[in-house]
């Protein structure tokens, strides 16, 4: 299939989520095709991301069901935490990720670059001093942690870091207040470290539904960690014991081992030679792209975290996967639908969220035009015990037949609902739908089809 003037048919700039998925799916279409990856199969997700994240997560469950055991009947108590067995096997099974990439690339045929890529034009990149050219080129990739203009800034980590930590800290400020915050925060307060979340507002995850960042607040004040509102650094001074000495812009100060930013992400767009494309950024720094991922330069597309479309990893992946049908399978109108993104916070505990919150729903359809449904309970799973924790559920219906728009959720296993009754969404369920569905029986999830 190779086109003879090209050395290939698809080249990928990164081996991350979008990258591997858009190759994979092109190399099924018989195109030959390589991937350029400068440092790890896997990109964001699989190395620094959702995955170790995960892992970091459900130690932080573990270590809450220990605190559970007693009222369970078992004398198992919470002690001999070891951080370094802990990465190791979060390690081990991120080497098992990449091994099994490996062999599913060899399996297609996909040729990998280890390497730095840059653009020599529109169809020639260069790696280590050697060019490869192709007629489609993706650029996947991703993106960066930011770190402020601040005095001391270089003395904190960002998530990057808090994955290299092989030691853990004993008191640490996370300062942020979108996921990475609120997720790094909960494990380390989690697995024992005397935890600071510094919001530099009233609150954080501020883009989601009230109801979701009120609770954790709530479970917070309970259970940790300690929030600090209205908190924004303004310098960080090392001190001569190693420790961190955070100046806030409200006159406060706070030391800590351990600081770790978390305040957004950038494009990993500079220093790819996109001056020697047709390639235009917007103002943020994202590659321009349509909703069929084409750059402004022919035969050159973008997926993924650098197009400034929702960061999450499946999403990346529905995009490359996609672009590769248009591509090399002649489905032309093949292209990622990013309205209804199911998404999940893995906060303590954890949160689910599609569509639109209640306040965005007052706004698109006016306030008399919905009927909004919550339900609020104690777990059952923790309400066994002494450390109660809440759930809350909500049901956001738009219309004479009341569409659901919006459902969210915060509490034990949220993580786990959501991703049926995001389909029943993407369907277009009706609450008469959601009621028409018999409950199982216990759950949490069963108030989803018995409110009233
Ligand atoms: P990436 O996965 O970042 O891949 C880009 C790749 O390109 C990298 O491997 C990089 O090394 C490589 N690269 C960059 N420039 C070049 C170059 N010039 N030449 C060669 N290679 C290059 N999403 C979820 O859905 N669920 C989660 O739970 C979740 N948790 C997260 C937790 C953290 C801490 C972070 C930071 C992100 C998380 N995300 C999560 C977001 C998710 O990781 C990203 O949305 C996803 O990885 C984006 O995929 P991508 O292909 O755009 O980029
Ligand atoms: P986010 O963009 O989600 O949140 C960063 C927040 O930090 C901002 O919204 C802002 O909130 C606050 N902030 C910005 N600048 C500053 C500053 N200078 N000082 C203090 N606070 C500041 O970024 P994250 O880094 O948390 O995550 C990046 C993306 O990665 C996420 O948006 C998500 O798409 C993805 N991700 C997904 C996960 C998942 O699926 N579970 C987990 C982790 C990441 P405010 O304006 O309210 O102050």
């Amino acid at each position: 299939m190779n086109n003879n003037k090209f050395d290939f048919d698809y080249i990928c700039i990164g081996g991350g989520s979008g990258g591997i998925a858009s190759a994979n799916r092109a190399s099924k279409y018989g195109q030959k095709v390589a991937i350029i990856e400068a440092k790890a199969l896997g990109g964001t997700c699989v190395n620094v991301g959702c995955v170790p994240k995960k892992a970091m997560w459900y130690a932080g469950q573990i270590a809450d069901a220990l605190r559970y055991a007693p009222d369970y009947g078992f004398d198992a108590p919470l002690k001999n935490f070891s951080w370094a067995k802990l990465i190791e096997s979060r390690e081990a099974y991120i080497a098992r990720i990449h091994q099994s990439y490996e062999r599913v690339l060899g399996n297609n045929n996909i040729t990998v670059i280890d390497g730095f890529a840059k653009f020599i034009d529109n169809h020639t990149v260069e790696v280590n001093g050697k060019t490869y050219t192709a007629p489609h080129i993706t650029v996947a990739t991703g993106g960066a942690p930011t770190v402020p203009a601040i005095e001391g800034a270089e003395h904190g980590i960002t998530s990057d870091g808090f994955f290299a930590l092989n030691e853990q800290p004993k008191r640490v400020a996370v300062v942020g207040a979108g996921y990475i915050a609120v997720e790094i925060a909960g494990v380390f307060n989690a697995l024992g470290s005397e935890t600071h979340l510094l919001c530099r507002r009233h609150t954080f995850l501020r883009d989601f539904d009230h109801m979701l960042s009120s609770t954790l607040v709530e479970v917070m004040q309970e259970e940790g960690p300690t929030l600090h509102t209205h908190s924004t650094p303004k310098s960080v001074h090392k001190n001569e014991d190693g420790s961190l000495t955070l100046h806030l812009e409200n006159e406060k100060s706070l030391t800590v081992d351990c600081l770790v930013w978390a305040i957004g992400r950038n494009p990993a767009n500079t220093d790819i030679g996109l001056e020697n494309t047709d390639i235009e950024l917007n103002k943020h720094k994202f590659i321009n792209v349509d909703k069929y991922q084409n750059t402004t330069a022919q035969g050159i597309y973008a997926v993924g975290d650098n197009t400034g479309e929702i960061q999450l990893t499946p999403v990346a992946i529905k995009a490359g996967r996609f672009l590769s049908e248009r591509l090399f399978n002649g489905q032309l109108d093949a292209h990622l639908d990013a309205k209804l993104v199911p998404t999940v916070v893995f906060s303590h505990p954890p949160i689910g969220t599609i569509g639109l919150t209640e306040l965005e729903a007052e706004e698109k359809y006016g306030k008399s035009k919905l009927k909004v449904y919550t339900s609020q309970f104690t777990s059952m799973y923790t309400a066994m015990t002494t450390m109660r924790q809440p759930t809350r559920m909500k049901l956001v219906c738009a219309g004479e037949n009341q569409k659901v728009v919006g459902l969210h959720c915060i509490g034990l296993a949220s993580d786990e609902i959501l991703q049926g009754f995001a389909v029943a969404m993407k369907m277009g369920a009706t609450k008469a739908d959601f009621d028409s569905c018999v409950a199982i029986h216990p759950t949490s999830a069963e108030e989803f089809v018995t409110m009233t």
